[in-house]
Protein backbone atom coordinates (compact mmCIF):
# COMPACT_ATOMS: atom_id res chain seq x y z
CA UNK A 1 0.00 0.00 0.00
CA UNK A 2 1.12 3.41 -0.54
CA UNK A 3 0.80 6.36 1.69
CA UNK A 4 2.10 9.11 0.55
CA UNK A 5 2.04 12.85 2.17
CA UNK A 6 2.77 15.72 -0.59
CA UNK A 7 3.76 18.49 1.24
CA UNK A 8 4.63 22.06 0.62
CA UNK A 9 3.48 25.48 0.65
CA UNK A 10 0.37 27.24 -0.98
CA UNK A 11 0.67 26.87 -4.19
CA UNK A 12 3.15 24.22 -4.67
CA UNK A 13 1.11 21.77 -6.50
CA UNK A 14 0.07 19.43 -4.42
CA UNK A 15 -3.75 19.08 -5.25
CA UNK A 16 -2.49 19.50 -9.44
CA UNK A 17 0.40 16.60 -8.74
CA UNK A 18 -2.40 14.27 -6.73
CA UNK A 19 -4.51 13.68 -9.88
CA UNK A 20 -2.06 12.04 -11.41
CA UNK A 21 -0.29 9.95 -8.41
CA UNK A 22 -3.72 8.84 -7.47
CA UNK A 23 -4.36 7.87 -11.52
CA UNK A 24 -1.30 5.66 -11.70
CA UNK A 25 -0.85 4.10 -8.36
CA UNK A 26 -4.62 3.28 -7.67
CA UNK A 27 -4.34 5.97 -4.78
CA UNK A 28 -7.38 7.81 -3.15
CA UNK A 29 -7.10 11.42 -2.74
CA UNK A 30 -7.59 13.03 0.67
CA UNK A 31 -7.34 17.00 0.44
CA UNK A 32 -8.46 18.41 3.79
CA UNK A 33 -8.64 21.76 1.76
CA UNK A 34 -10.94 20.22 -0.84
CA UNK A 35 -12.95 18.76 2.03
CA UNK A 36 -13.04 21.56 4.38
CA UNK A 37 -14.81 23.57 0.89
CA UNK A 38 -17.00 21.14 -0.06
CA UNK A 39 -18.45 21.23 3.58
CA UNK A 40 -18.70 25.04 3.60
CA UNK A 41 -20.54 24.70 -0.12
CA UNK A 42 -22.93 22.30 1.37
CA UNK A 43 -23.54 24.27 4.12
CA UNK A 44 -22.92 21.52 6.91
CA UNK A 45 -21.96 21.98 10.60
CA UNK A 46 -18.05 21.26 9.61
CA UNK A 47 -18.36 23.93 7.28
CA UNK A 48 -19.96 26.66 9.26
CA UNK A 49 -17.52 26.18 11.49
CA UNK A 50 -14.58 25.88 9.24
CA UNK A 51 -15.25 28.87 7.55
CA UNK A 52 -13.88 31.54 9.44
CA UNK A 53 -10.75 29.91 9.64
CA UNK A 54 -10.17 29.37 5.94
CA UNK A 55 -10.98 33.09 5.03
CA UNK A 56 -8.49 34.02 6.86
CA UNK A 57 -6.00 31.36 5.87
CA UNK A 58 -5.66 30.31 9.32
CA UNK A 59 -5.61 26.83 10.44
CA UNK A 60 -8.83 25.02 11.55
CA UNK A 61 -8.46 23.60 14.96
CA UNK A 62 -6.31 20.10 15.29
CA UNK A 63 -9.24 18.53 17.00
CA UNK A 64 -11.73 18.64 14.36
CA UNK A 65 -9.14 18.57 11.23
CA UNK A 66 -8.08 15.20 12.54
CA UNK A 67 -11.78 14.09 13.53
CA UNK A 68 -12.64 14.39 9.98
CA UNK A 69 -9.26 12.87 7.96
CA UNK A 70 -10.31 10.06 9.93
CA UNK A 71 -14.04 9.56 9.12
CA UNK A 72 -12.99 10.56 5.51
CA UNK A 73 -10.28 7.54 5.52
CA UNK A 74 -12.33 5.26 6.87
CA UNK A 75 -14.51 5.48 4.10
CA UNK A 76 -12.11 3.88 1.52
CA UNK A 77 -11.10 0.33 3.79
CA UNK A 78 -9.95 -1.44 0.82
CA UNK A 79 -7.77 1.20 -1.29
CA UNK A 80 -4.46 0.23 -3.11
CA UNK A 81 -3.10 3.54 -1.23
CA UNK A 82 -3.74 7.35 0.18
CA UNK A 83 -2.48 10.53 -0.80
CA UNK A 84 -2.44 12.80 1.74
CA UNK A 85 -2.64 16.36 0.47
CA UNK A 86 -2.86 18.90 3.22
CA UNK A 87 -2.38 17.00 5.91
CA UNK A 88 -0.97 16.64 8.65
CA UNK A 89 0.21 20.43 8.66
CA UNK A 90 0.98 20.40 12.67
CA UNK A 91 2.73 18.01 14.86
CA UNK A 92 -0.35 16.97 16.56
CA UNK A 93 -1.82 16.09 13.53
CA UNK A 94 1.53 13.78 12.12
CA UNK A 95 1.56 12.09 15.42
CA UNK A 96 -2.31 10.81 15.28
CA UNK A 97 -2.04 9.92 11.58
CA UNK A 98 1.28 7.98 12.49
CA UNK A 99 -1.45 6.38 15.08
CA UNK A 100 -4.16 5.95 13.12
CA UNK A 101 -2.37 4.41 10.41
CA UNK A 102 -0.23 1.96 13.00
CA UNK A 103 -3.46 0.36 14.11
CA UNK A 104 -4.53 -0.76 10.91
CA UNK A 105 -1.20 -2.26 10.22
CA UNK A 106 -0.12 0.73 8.00
CA UNK A 107 2.07 3.19 7.92
CA UNK A 108 3.51 6.41 6.29
CA UNK A 109 5.59 5.27 3.01
CA UNK A 110 6.84 8.73 2.11
CA UNK A 111 7.10 12.13 2.22
CA UNK A 112 7.58 14.22 -0.74
CA UNK A 113 8.24 18.07 -0.12
CA UNK A 114 7.68 19.96 -3.06
CA UNK A 115 10.31 22.80 -3.16
CA UNK A 116 8.90 26.65 -4.95
CA UNK A 117 10.54 29.85 -4.32
CA UNK A 118 8.00 32.04 -2.03
CA UNK A 119 7.82 34.37 -5.28
CA UNK A 120 6.37 31.97 -8.27
CA UNK A 121 3.89 30.61 -5.12
CA UNK A 122 2.40 34.18 -5.04
CA UNK A 123 2.06 34.29 -8.78
CA UNK A 124 0.81 31.15 -9.03
CA UNK A 125 -1.63 32.01 -6.09
CA UNK A 126 -2.35 35.17 -7.61
CA UNK A 127 -3.24 33.42 -11.18
CA UNK A 128 -5.25 30.71 -9.80
CA UNK A 129 -7.43 33.53 -7.87
CA UNK A 130 -8.78 34.18 -11.15
CA UNK A 131 -10.16 30.83 -11.92
CA UNK A 132 -10.26 29.26 -8.17
CA UNK A 133 -13.24 31.08 -6.94
CA UNK A 134 -11.42 30.69 -3.55
CA UNK A 135 -11.38 33.41 -1.51
CA UNK A 136 -8.25 33.03 -0.02
CA UNK A 137 -6.31 32.84 -3.10
CA UNK A 138 -7.97 36.15 -4.43
CA UNK A 139 -6.58 38.52 -0.85
CA UNK A 140 -2.82 39.15 -1.12
CA UNK A 141 -3.28 39.66 2.89
CA UNK A 142 -4.60 35.88 3.22
CA UNK A 143 -1.98 34.40 0.81
CA UNK A 144 0.54 36.07 2.68
CA UNK A 145 -1.08 34.62 5.97
CA UNK A 146 -1.04 31.74 4.64
CA UNK A 147 2.70 31.67 3.36
CA UNK A 148 3.44 32.61 7.24
CA UNK A 149 1.54 30.00 8.98
CA UNK A 150 2.95 27.54 6.72
CA UNK A 151 6.42 28.38 7.55
CA UNK A 152 5.41 29.17 11.10
CA UNK A 153 3.42 25.69 12.12
CA UNK A 154 3.12 23.75 9.29
CA UNK A 155 6.84 23.39 7.86
CA UNK A 156 8.42 21.45 10.97
CA UNK A 157 6.19 18.58 10.06
CA UNK A 158 8.75 17.93 7.38
CA UNK A 159 11.32 17.34 10.45
CA UNK A 160 8.92 14.66 12.21
CA UNK A 161 9.27 12.30 8.75
CA UNK A 162 13.36 13.12 8.66
CA UNK A 163 13.68 11.62 11.45
CA UNK A 164 11.74 8.49 10.25
CA UNK A 165 13.97 8.49 6.73
CA UNK A 166 10.83 9.59 5.07
CA UNK A 167 11.03 12.85 3.60
CA UNK A 168 12.20 13.63 0.59
CA UNK A 169 12.40 16.95 -1.42
CA UNK A 170 11.69 17.64 -5.23
CA UNK A 171 11.85 20.50 -6.82
CA UNK A 172 8.85 21.91 -7.52
CA UNK A 173 9.83 23.89 -10.42
CA UNK A 174 8.97 23.43 -14.10
CA UNK A 175 6.33 22.21 -16.35
CA UNK A 176 3.05 19.99 -14.19
CA UNK A 177 4.66 16.81 -16.54
CA UNK A 178 8.72 17.09 -15.36
CA UNK A 179 7.42 17.63 -11.86
CA UNK A 180 5.30 14.69 -12.06
CA UNK A 181 8.07 12.65 -13.61
CA UNK A 182 10.25 13.46 -10.79
CA UNK A 183 7.81 12.49 -8.23
CA UNK A 184 7.22 9.56 -9.70
CA UNK A 185 10.65 8.62 -10.10
CA UNK A 186 10.62 9.14 -6.39
CA UNK A 187 7.92 6.85 -5.56
CA UNK A 188 9.19 4.22 -7.70
CA UNK A 189 12.06 4.07 -5.28
CA UNK A 190 9.90 3.66 -2.10
CA UNK A 191 7.38 0.95 -3.50
P1 LIG B 1 -3.38 25.61 0.19
O1 LIG B 1 -2.41 24.47 0.35
O2 LIG B 1 -3.37 26.19 -1.19
O3 LIG B 1 -3.30 26.67 1.26
P2 LIG B 1 -5.63 23.90 1.01
O4 LIG B 1 -6.77 23.67 0.12
O5 LIG B 1 -4.71 22.76 1.31
O6 LIG B 1 -4.84 25.09 0.30
O7 LIG B 1 -6.13 24.51 2.41
C1 LIG B 1 -7.00 25.59 2.47
C2 LIG B 1 -7.32 25.96 3.92
O8 LIG B 1 -7.99 24.85 4.56
C3 LIG B 1 -6.13 26.27 4.82
O9 LIG B 1 -5.69 27.60 4.70
C4 LIG B 1 -6.73 25.97 6.21
O10 LIG B 1 -7.58 27.02 6.63
C5 LIG B 1 -7.62 24.76 5.94
N1 LIG B 1 -6.87 23.48 6.13
C6 LIG B 1 -6.56 22.59 5.16
N2 LIG B 1 -5.88 21.55 5.68
C7 LIG B 1 -5.77 21.77 7.00
C8 LIG B 1 -5.17 21.06 8.09
N3 LIG B 1 -4.54 19.89 7.91
N4 LIG B 1 -5.26 21.60 9.34
C9 LIG B 1 -5.88 22.76 9.54
N5 LIG B 1 -6.45 23.48 8.57
C10 LIG B 1 -6.41 23.01 7.31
Amino acid sequence: MLNLILFGPPGSGKGTQAKYIVEKYGAVHLSTGDIFRANIKEGTELGALAQSYLDKGNLVPDEVTIRMLQSEANKYPDVQGIIFDGFPRTIPQARSLDHFLQEKGETITLMVELQVPDALLKDRLAKRALDSGRPDDADPKVIENRLHVYYDQTAVVAEHYKEQGKHYTIDGMGSVEEVCTRIFSRINLSV
